[in-house]
């Protein structure tokens, strides 16, 4: 069953995906969300072949047993996969820590994977209610806050993520999305510019985004969250 994951692309080294920690990055093919800022459209279709045999990557996770710390599982959208709990099983079996980066739509399967998470990288985008005009999914907005819900009611460790496009977010907007978070008990939110270089709608504009008006009314309303720039 494992050997049915999608795999979209593979970092075998990574000193940014999980926390203080040495990890390799498996990239899940496909996403049923078109979020206008996604900056992985190579990623978004579930129809394209896999670009790895899931025996490669395991063969490559054995040699790198007491050299890698975690694997990360990114995508994409992993949750959309059937092949992915098998596919942590197997790598926890390894002795890898596993981490997991997820928009969390789809709620019910992430459910079943979160006992076997170490630490998760969850996307918030926005209120409920605004999520369909960045993803183009009408039920995007439930979904991901169910998911969210999940994540934050458990036990492991996360770093809930809003990347900022002042297009789609207006400072005010972000204050309302952290007040909804905090109410949920949210301890780690990271507040982080929409990477502007590769992006899925052209009509975005494309310059280096300015967060300093996101952190001057965050420090109006005496909100601290760690900002990554
Ligand atoms: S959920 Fe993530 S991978 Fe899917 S379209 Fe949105 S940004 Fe891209």
């Amino acid at each position: 069953m494992s050997n049915e994951l999608h795999i979209g692309g593979f970092v075998p080294l990574s000193t940014i995906d999980y926390p203080d920690a040495l990890a390799a990055v498996i990239f899940c093919q496909g996403c049923s969300w078109r979020c206008r800022y996604c900056h992985n459209p190579e990623l978004l279709s579930a129809t394209e072949p896999s670009k790895f045999q899931w025996s490669e990557i395991l063969n490559f996770l054995k040699k790198r047993q007491g050299l890698l710390d975690a694997v990360v599982f990114s995508g994409g959208e992993p949750t959309l996969q059937k092949a992915l709990l098998p596919a942590i099983k197997q790598v926890q079996n390894l002795g890898f820590k596993i981490g997991m980066h997820t928009a969390g739509s789809n709620p019910n399967y992430l459910q079943q994977i979160l006992p076997y998470i170490d630490w998760i990288g969850f996307d918030i985008k926005a209120i409920e209610t605004d999520y369909s005009s960045i993803t183009g999914n009408s039920n995007s907005g439930k979904t991901a806050w169910d998911s969210a819900i999940q994540v934050i009611a458990s036990k492991i460790q996360y770093e809930i993520r809003i990347t900022v496009h002042p297009d789609l977010m207006s400072p005010q907007e972000l204050v309302i999305v952290i007040k909804k978070l905090e109410q949920l008990g949210t301890q780690n939110i990271v507040l982080q510019p929409c990477r502007t270089n590769t992006i899925l709608d052209p009509t975005l504009h494309n310059a280096l985004i300015d967060l300093k008006p996101y952190q001057d009314i965050l420090n109006t309303y005496g909100i601290q969250i760690h900002i990554r720039q």
